[in-house]
């Protein structure tokens, strides 16, 4: 990466850690599922899904088929859960792939099942998101679907939806949640339907409510250390996860302003005295958010931070560097991560563009180069 404009570094030794720590959290019998959806967060799918499988994870979820398709053609092994709807016209590549494919409800399963060829799932179960799965009150339905000859199941899962939440009316919501899934799992069961795993918990199940158990943990945001914002986070895990992400890039040009000169679309920055700006080679066509501007997002250069410099644009961003010294074309800044003991998380990007981490890293785009 020593030509790139703007890449992003994983951190090998962080992402293991991060695997040890959360594997010393799950319950009893339960496995890392990591979920590696929109290019594993912006990590890179493969290159993820690759190093969790020298790390012994045997088990991943994607959203949808292209992504299970693009991790296998990568050389990723063992289980691939399709989260999302797959259309019938692609179901040919589950089998193709040794693809998993959740049973998003009732309907769609009879979809499945119409294909006419044995496909592997697991059945989605909604305990109240509302989201994805057939509901839970709905039995004798589940009972159908277990039924249909061409489904091969290999587990039933649901989806937590406040599990992140402290506040005691969420806390009870969740338990509500789990003791539908899994009284639910019991009935089919106990009708003599074979169910070999089940899962609800994703990252902030996993944190704060490791006793609802289950045979896998869909773990995304924590696997990838960008918990840090998630209230009752630092209590519920020592050592701490760590970052495994960095997002940098090269400074293209240093140029000095006047006071009284403007920079960039809109002029909207305004030099007041003399000023000095880089330019670095990134832009929102990278993912970087727009809302940054002027002055709301912060970078590293030389160890130090420096204000977002007026709009940023699609492939450019102007930054500040006026208190910064002996800065040059060519130098290296760091838009998440650390640089000479000077960090900026994804935490503190996110809060500054009022949206979450997942945003932030799932957008980082397809141009930036990974190492
Ligand atoms: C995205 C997703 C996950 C992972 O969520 P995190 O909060 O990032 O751990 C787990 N399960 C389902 C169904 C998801 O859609």
């Amino acid at each position: 990466m020593e030509t790139g404009r703007a890449w992003i570094e994983i951190d090998r030794k962080a992402l293991g850690h991060n695997v040890a720590v959360l594997r010393s959290l799950l319950p009893k019998g339960c496995e890392l599922m990591p979920a590696l959806k929109a290019n594993a967060y912006g990590h890179g799918a493969v290159l993820v899904g690759r190093e969790l499988n020298k790390m012994g994870v045997r088990a991943f979820c994607v959203a949808c088929v292209e992504e299970g398709v693009e991790l296998r053609k990568g050389g990723v092994e063992g289980e691939i859960l399709i989260l999302g709807y797959t259309h019938p016209l692609q179901f040919p590549l589950l089998e193709q792939y040794d693809l998993c494919q959740t049973v998003v409800d009732y309907a769609y399963a009879r979809e499945l099942q119409e294909y006419g060829e044995r496909v592997a799932v697991h059945i989605g179960i909604d305990t109240g998101m509302h989201r994805l799965g057939e509901r839970c009150e709905q039995v004798d339905r589940l009972c159908q679907i277990c039924d249909m000859q061409n489904l091969v199941i290999k587990g039933a899962y649901t989806h937590l939806c406040v599990a992140d939440s402290m506040a005691e009316n969420d806390r009870i919501y969740t338990r509500q949640q789990a003791e539908a899934f899994y009284h639910t799992i019991g009935v089919l069961r106990n009708r003599g339907y074979q169910i070999p795993r089940i899962h609800l918990l994703a990252s902030s199940g996993v944190l704060f409510h490791p006793e609802l158990g289950g045979d896998y943990a869909r773990v995304g945001i924590a696997l990838y250390g960008a918990c840090g914002d998630m209230e009752g986070y630092r209590q519920a895990v020592q050592p701490p996860l760590r970052p495994v992400l960095s997002l940098k890039a090269r400074i293209a040009s240093v140029r000095e302003l006047q006071p009284g000169e403007s920079a960039g679309y809109g002029l909207a920055y305004v030099a007041e005295k003399p000023a000095r700006l880089a330019v670095l080679a990134i832009g929102y066509g990278d993912g970087l958010p727009r809302v940054l501007s002027g002055g709301t997002g912060e970078v590293l250069v030389g160890g130090r931070r420096a204000p977002i410099a007026g709009r940023i644009c699609m492939d450019q961003t102007l930054v500040d560097v006026t208190n910064v010294d002996g800065v040059q074309p060519g130098d290296v800044a760091v838009l998440i991560g650390s640089q000479e003991g000077e960090t900026v998380t994804v935490e503190e990007m996110a809060t500054r563009a009022g949206t979450i981490p997942n945003e932030i890293l799932s957008r980082l785009g397809g141009r930036l180069g990974r190492k």
